[in-house]
């Protein structure tokens, strides 16, 4: 016999006007039977409404007791075991609704959730009735899901549904004890609240949780584990002695460990409860539990991560080496005592409230970097803590910004591999690959970028036969001559004599690869590159004869002796090689220089000279604030620019570095007209017999002035400094 007690529940109903809205779902309904919709949801309102008015049915019978919520949902405890069912009606085969064992988890302390799938079950019975009244069989579903949608929102609008919850609870009166237990030693991590199998399993094993309760109550969620696992725990003993033995030998754990499980809480191992294998399912976590206890022991751990430091680790593998040295951490390697500085920055930030920034900020930076990277960490590295760390990581991060500027910051390298001694040549063509290099090889080479983008640098790593890099060759460029500029090992180290053999052969490859591609053009064409030299003798007798009474400036003149031929002591012949001209002023000469009197005096240079060197200072001073140190011009120049920028931003100082540096551009100028093609020159000199009156020079001529200049401004880098 069993008597069925109807529960109405006192202002369970809160709004009686509620009403599903059902306007947007009439596109999906049969134009003709718009108002048998408007019905059909009409007698359903009022179905849910009455059931609504008394939710709950208790019927107590000899075999259990049942608990029938809006009559379609019903819990069943059995009396002998205290086990927790639920039920829900279907259609059986013959078209009649019957209660059936409901298959999947609910919960079992907080029970009845409104949740979307509930009303789908509970619109269940008029469901062919709705599918009779839509437009077309493709409209059956949306017509179906919009009214469970509108049907649970007017419901959540009528019925104040936590009361109904406790109502629910209240009804089952499920043994209060056995709740408790389920709830301290639930291992669902995910969800609050107790499920009816772990209550379930609760019931079965009573008697267990009990002994371990009194025992430690810390370990209740531990034997839930092992039970949730299917672990085979030994035969014989207690609880928890099982658990022990179990752990510490399948493990390889020391005895203390024991203690990181017996001291702690359930919340200490949330890292391990709340861990998600392959295909989001929990499987698994015993093993979790095993690789966080070998990290505690490694890490040395006193005391418990805190909660929210344990959530950096969560769904990642974190395996301890079998030397418990290091530690697999996100894909990398890391030696124990880099990972305690990472946990003890943490703990830090969550003590200084920052936790959520460091986890989102610094962290991801650091442990990018130690992924991407891999750094080997020696054993000052590991102990310099996390500011160390953070440093290393955010230059990378740096470099990775770089990485993007890379193509807009990279230039062209005439070597792109070379071989010799075993050594192989790698161009560094771009700031990327230069900060890398700097980084990688601990020097300075990333404050050549000016040069390298100026094309007066060019650097080179050196790997050997390993492809592991041992140096670093930088070369620049004077004029059109590629030099070595530096060659070193790893942190600026001496370099080995075969690196520096290689940087000898690079320097002399290279530069013949550059006068390939930067050819001296003749100024027109049909015109021999160079004007021959008229075929004379030069006479050099009477400084030879006796050098003492030579001029004082012999040494700073005689440095050639070709175009020699001023015959005639004291006196000065300037004869064009091309017309003939003695003048001085036929259209030929490009310059006439007096070395101790003022420099140029003739010529067309005469007029431009002034604007050549405006032009030539204007680059020495971009180069400068460029950042650059070698200008491809030769020393003097670099010399310049090395000066000014030391000056700054002092005005009158810069203009002191230029009136120095005056003389030497003068030169730069006619050195260079001297080397283009096409330009012949004539030394002289003049001893005018008394002290003071002793001087020398050089003419300079070519057929074409103006081609000449162009090409003279182009070799300089300095592109209309000739108009
Ligand atoms: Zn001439």
């Amino acid at each position: 016999m069993s008597r069925q007690t109807p529960t109405a529940i006192p202002a369970l109903v809160r709004n009686h006007d509620a009403r599903p809205r059902t306007g947007g779902l009439l596109a999906h309904v049969h134009p003709g039977l718009r108002e048998e919709f408007s019905a059909l949801v009409d007698g359903i309102w009022k179905d849910l409404a009455s059931r609504f008015a008394a939710p709950l049915k208790t019927r107590e019978s000899a075999s259990r007791r049942t608990v029938t919520v809006i009559g379609f949902v019903r819990y069943a405890v059995r009396r002998g075991d205290g086990r927790l069912t639920l039920e829900q009606k279907v259609l059986n085969g013959s078209g009649r609704r019957v209660w059936r064992r409901a298959p999947y988890a609910f919960s079992a302390d907080l029970p009845f959730k409104p949740s979307t799938g509930l009303f789908e079950e509970l619109l269940g019975e008029w469901s062919a009735r709705i599918a009779g009244l839509a437009r077309s069989a493709s409209d059956v579903p949306a017509l179906t899901a919009g009214l469970v949608r509108s049907v649970r929102r007017a419901s959540l609008r009528t019925v104040d549904w936590k009361r109904l919850r406790h109502a629910v609870r209240d009804a089952l009166a499920l043994d209060p004890e056995v709740l408790d237990l389920a709830r301290r030693s639930r291992v669902n991590a995910h969800a609050r609240e107790v499920t009816d199998g772990h209550y379930n399993h609760v019931v079965k094993h009573l008697a267990a949780y009990r002994r371990i309760k009194a025992d430690n109550p810390n370990l209740l969620w531990l034997h839930a584990l092992a039970q949730v696992e299917r672990v085979s725990l030994p035969a014989k003993g207690e609880a928890l002695a099982r658990l022990k033995a179990k752990i510490l030998k399948d493990f390889s754990l020391p005895p203390a460990a024991w203690r990181h499980l017996a001291n702690g809480r359930r919340r200490d191992f949330r890292v391990v409860l709340d861990w998600l294998g392959p295909g989001a399912l929990p499987h698994g976590r015993w093993l979790e539990l095993r690789e966080w206890l070998r990290l505690l022991v490694a890490l040395e751990r006193h005391g418990p991560v805190p909660l929210p430091v344990q959530r950096l680790f969560l769904h990642d593998p974190y395996r301890v080496a079998a030397d418990r040295q290091s530690v697999l951490f996100r894909g990398a390697s890391l030696p124990i005592a880099t990972l305690r500085a990472v946990i003890a920055e943490a703990e830090a930030q969550l003590a200084s409230g920052t936790l959520r920034a460091f986890a989102e900020d610094d962290l991801p930076d650091v442990l990018a970097w130690l992924t991407d990277i891999r750094p080997a960490l020696d054993e000052r590295q590991q102990k310099a803590g996390w500011a160390y760390l953070l440093r290393r990581a955010r230059d990378w991060k740096h470099d990775l910004a770089l990485r993007d500027r890379a193509e807009t910051y990279s230039w062209e390298s005439l070597v792109s591999g070379h071989v010799a001694d075993g050594l192989t040549v790698h161009p560094i063509a771009n700031v990327w690959a230069l900060h890398r290099e700097a980084l990688g090889m601990r020097n300075c080479t990333n404050d050549f970028l000016a040069d390298c983008m100026a094309g007066t640098v060019r650097l080179f790593a050196l790997r050997d036969a390993s492809g592991r890099q041992v140096g670093t060759v930088g070369l620049t460029r004077e004029g059109r001559q590629w030099k070595v500029l530096d060659v070193r090992g790893f942190a600026n180290a001496a370099p080995a004599p075969s690196m520096q053999r290689l940087a000898g052969s690079l320097a002399s490859r290279y530069t013949t690869l550059w006068l390939t591609l930067h050819p001296l053009l003749a100024q027109e064409s049909g015109t021999p590159a160079t004007i021959p030299v008229r075929d004379r003798e030069p006479i050099a007798s009477e400084v030879e004869a006796d050098p003492e009474e030579g001029p004082d400036n012999d040494e700073a003149c005689g440095d050639d002796a070709d175009g020699w031929d001023d015959e005639d002591e004291g006196m000065l012949r300037h004869e064009c090689p091309i017309c003939g001209d003695e003048r001085l002023d036929c259209e030929h000469l490009v310059a006439a220089i007096d070395y101790f009197n003022g420099g140029i005096y003739a010529g067309a240079m005469d007029k431009r000279q002034a604007a050549f060197l405006d032009r030539l200072w204007l680059q020495v001073r971009q180069a400068a604030d460029a950042g650059q140190q070698y200008s491809g011009l030769g020393k003097p120049v670099d010399d310049a620019i090395t000066a000014l920028r030391k000056t700054g931003t002092d005005i009158a100082a810069a203009g002191a570095v230029r009136e120095e540096s005056e003389w030497e551009l003068i030169n730069l100028l006619y050195e260079t007209l001297e080397s283009l093609p096409g330009v012949d020159t004539r030394y002289w000199e003049f001893d005018g017999g008394a002290p003071g009156t002793s001087t020398c020079g050089r003419d300079f001529w070519s057929r074409d002035v103006e081609a000449t200049l162009e090409l003279l401004a182009t070799e300089l880098g300095i592109p209309g400094a000739d108009e």
